[in-house]
């Protein structure tokens, strides 16, 4: 039998970066794996770095971290929620990695009596990289892989060369060139623009690519003349001019697309038979995330509140649990430096549900702590994400344990009690990079608890990225005084999940579950977090409404 040709589908943007490329190969997925086909997909970044680790949020966004532990970019993490796969670190690769893998076969003889260069030598890793995907557990059928950056980055050039290779060695029916530009409207000439497009496609030819379809995001939809200008002016035909207008959801975006003829032009050019398949149930999804009936405030105590790629699956995993929920999730971002200065009654006092995420690093830690005791005081749903969780697991012991100086290692070295604490594991490490404990981890959870309600089963595995633990010689103390270890760690005994009973819905974990949120189905904490935050805002609504008759009776 002879071996299935893999396809190959390459994304690059053009123009100015964040136009939405990695939901756009995400949607390209989602359709063709709806078509009945098996896809993988790849981003490469053109970074030095050998992964995103290492960076700042600011410079970077939320680092999304894999079941076998690699820490990636944010992309994937819209990737594993359009295709609803596990990805692994071979869909995520950097200049950094490519790089060190080439210097390190130089040094190891690999090359022996050759120069080594850009070309053939990283061009060849990266083709290498890119066809390695094209296995898993079987033969896939097309390989998506998306170019990070835009087109005319120096950074970027070896791996367009690759691609332009790719394209040479496999030929025009196996290869696909998505383009992705910007048509900006200008109001002051009250029309769409075109020549930026022309000016990032005809940049890609320089260098030996021809875009197939060029994907354009625009704020307005573009008439049949726009699509044939640009048609004529990047050298394909009007029906591969795509719009990609601006839409409320990203979730929209894959019937967007189909609409217009996407899926349907690349199963043309790669000729692959089409599958009849329907998108009824993702419909549904984008509805109850376009229309729903409530509505809940759920306050964000943070450090990169300026920053919202920071807390990307944050906000994804609250669209996913305001579906199911039928209810619109309002984030309110807070910066805990503000909560420092103010107190945390001007903040949260509106809010249905109080939420702090994962974070490195001692500014701000006072607000949150803060803010953990006045959702602890006012009753307010609580939920605690990794240093979330090592904060609540501080304010409790502050507060009920009469520790008063309870803090965690990461911030104090001087306190007595470090209720949180390195990790053992973590004492010897000295290098920075992906060293933290990091990946899917099982945790075993105790029956009628919050986490075991919403989970439903008492065996559980999260994602990790963390160096800090709670330290279990404060567990007895901490027990006594009504705080609950609902999660641990089997294997370590490491907690994982902290309740506080005493109170209708306060929950730490020291895991990232919003990073296996799904728009088809919502996490479980996060899911239950927002019915809290829900009963929590009608509670107070139907107390202002026994309380006005009252008042008017107090008045008389
Ligand atoms: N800084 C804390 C630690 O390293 C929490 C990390 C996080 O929130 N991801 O343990």
């Amino acid at each position: 039998m002879s071996k299935k040709q893999v396809k190959y589908i390459f994304v690059t943007g053009g123009v100015v970066s964040s136009l939405g490329k990695g939901v756009a190969s995400a949607s390209i997925a989602f359709l063709l794996k709806r078509h009945g086909l098996k896809v993988n997909i790849q981003k490469f970044d053109p970074y030095i770095n050998v992964d995103p680790g290492t960076m700042n949020p600011f410079q970077h966004g939320e680092v999304f971290v894999l079941e076998d532990g690699s820490e990636t970019d944010l992309d994937l993490g819209h990737y594993e929620r359009f295709l609803d796969e596990n990805l692994t670190k071979d869909n995520n690769i950097t200049t950094g990695q490519i790089y060190s893998t080439v210097i390190n076969r130089e040094r190891k003889g690999d090359y022996l009596g050759a120069t080594v260069q850009v070309v053939p030598h990283i061009t060849n890793e990266i083709k290498d990289r890119i066809k390695k995907i094209g296995k898993i557990n079987g033969e896939v059928d097309v390989i998506i892989c998306e170019i990070g950056g835009t087109v005319g980055d120096i950074e970027s050039l070896p791996f367009l060369e690759a691609i332009r290779q790719i394209g040479l060695e496999y030929g025009h029916e196996n290869v696909l060139f998505i383009h992705l530009t910007l048509v900006p409207f200008i109001d002051s000439a009250g029309e769409v623009k075109t020549k930026p497009t022309q000016h990032s496609v005809k940049e890609l030819r320089e260098i030996g690519i021809q875009a197939d379809i060029i994907l354009c995001r625009t704020p307005r939809p573009l008439s049949r003349e726009i699509k044939e200008k640009i048609g004529l002016f990047c050298n394909v035909s009007p029906k591969n001019v795509i719009t990609a207008v601006d839409v409320e959801t990203i979730y929209e975006i894959p019937l967007l697309i189909h609409e217009e003829g996407l899926d349907q032009l690349v199963l043309e050019h790669l000729k692959i038979g089409k599958n009849n398949f329907q998108l009824r149930d993702w419909k549904e999804i984008v509805q109850r995330i376009k229309s729903p009936l409530h509505q809940v405030n759920i306050g964000i105590c943070g450090k990169y509140t300026n920053l919202k790629d920071a807390y990307k699956s944050i906000i994804e995993a609250f669209v996913h649990a305001g579906a199911e929920n039928d209810t619109k999730v309002e984030l309110h971002w807070i910066s805990s430096e503000e909560i420092e200065k103010d107190g945390p009654q001007k903040y949260l006092a509106e809010m249905d549900g109080v939420l702090i995420p994962g974070g490195f690093g001692e500014r701000g830690i006072e607000g949150k702590i803060s803010a953990v005791q006045y959702a602890i005081e006012k009753k307010i749903p609580f939920f605690g994400i990794c240093l979330g969780m090592q904060c609540a697991t501080i304010a409790f012991a502050r507060k009920f344990c009469d520790l008063r100086d309870a803090n965690s290692a990461e911030f104090s070295t001087s306190s007595t009690n470090p209720v949180i604490d390195l990790m053992e594991e973590q004492k010897k490490i000295t290098l920075k990079g992906a060293s933290m404990r990091l990946g899917a981890y099982t945790c075993v959870l105790e029956k009628n608890s919050l986490a075991h309600k919403a989970y439903g089963q008492e065996k559980i595995s999260e994602r990790h990225r963390h160096r800090y633990e709670f330290n279990n010689k404060y567990k007895d103390v901490l027990t006594k005084a009504g705080f609950k270890i609902t999660g641990v760690n089997p294997d370590t005994n490491l907690v994982e999940i902290i309740e506080y009973p005493n109170h209708p819905w306060f929950v730490g974990v020291q895991f990232h579950p919003e990073l296996k949120s799904k728009p088809t189905k919502a996490h479980p904490l996060f899911r239950e977090f927002v019915k809290a935050a829900l009963q929590h805002k009608n509670l107070k609504l139907d107390s202002q409404l026994i309380s006005e008759p009252e008042k008017v009776a107090a008045k008389k």
